[in-house]
């Protein structure tokens, strides 16, 4: 059976960069005079200024070793996307500088091991725009609305919170990953599909002890 190609991106659409950020700006300015704590969940401006104002440039943090080993996947990233891979051929496609990618490798190797093919874009200034990739026939998902906008990806699902930087994007949505698998198992297979295989949290708990069984 052919798969329909799927690309999703990676920082806050399945590992909570944001929150790493935060945890590494509250370990970095700890005990600068002006500092308060950042709380991620707080966060709505991209270049982060609003709840970790005494970095200057965020690109320091996303391209740091500590970074990496603090940032988590989504609850329930790691079981979904390898449920996916029975219905999609998974791409993921990411933008970074060049050592932020360099680590960013490693780290998807390590957490999603499944994961065989990565579309990396080494961007100095992270400008968010991946329309050099052709997704034409492809689903697309990404929680940055210029990202949506430039692709030509035959369907498009902003994830997450609704945000500063995707809250112009008024196509389909998925609030986190469960309602991201049941959203593509309806697209791909359709709704009679999707209510014999609907994924919550009771299967996953089946599904995750099946692969610590296996
Ligand atoms: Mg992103």
């Amino acid at each position: 059976m052919n798969k329909m190609p799927l690309i999703l991106d990676v920082d806050d659409s399945i590992i909570n960069s944001t929150q790493s950020f935060a945890e590494c700006y509250n370990l970095l300015y700890k005990n600068h005079t002006d500092f308060a704590e950042a709380d991620w969940t707080k966060c709505n401006k991209y270049d982060l200024s609003d709840i970790a104002p005494l970095q200057t440039d965020p690109l320091e943090i996303f391209s740091s070793k500590l970074f990496f080993e603090l940032v988590k996947p989504f609850p329930n990233a790691v079981e979904v996307l390898e449920a996916l891979t029975k219905h999609f051929d998974i791409y993921l496609c990411s933008i970074g500088t060049s050592q932020n990618i360099k680590l960013k490798l490693d780290y998807i190797e390590k957490t999603f091991p499944f994961i065989e093919n990565i579309l990396p874009i080494v961007n100095k200034h992270c400008i968010m725009n991946k329309s050099m990739i052709n997704m034409e026939n492809k689903i697309f998902i990404d929680n940055v609305a210029s990202n949506l906008f430039s692709s030509n990806a035959s369907i498009k699902m902003c994830y997450g919170e609704v945000k500063s930087w995707n809250e112009e994007w008024k196509g389909r949505r998925c609030s986190d990953m469960l309602d991201m698998y049941n959203k593509l198992i309806c697209i791909v297979h359709g709704q009679n599909r999707l209510d014999n295989n609907i994924l919550n949290h009771n299967i996953l708990a089946t599904f995750h002890n099946d692969i610590i069984i296996k």
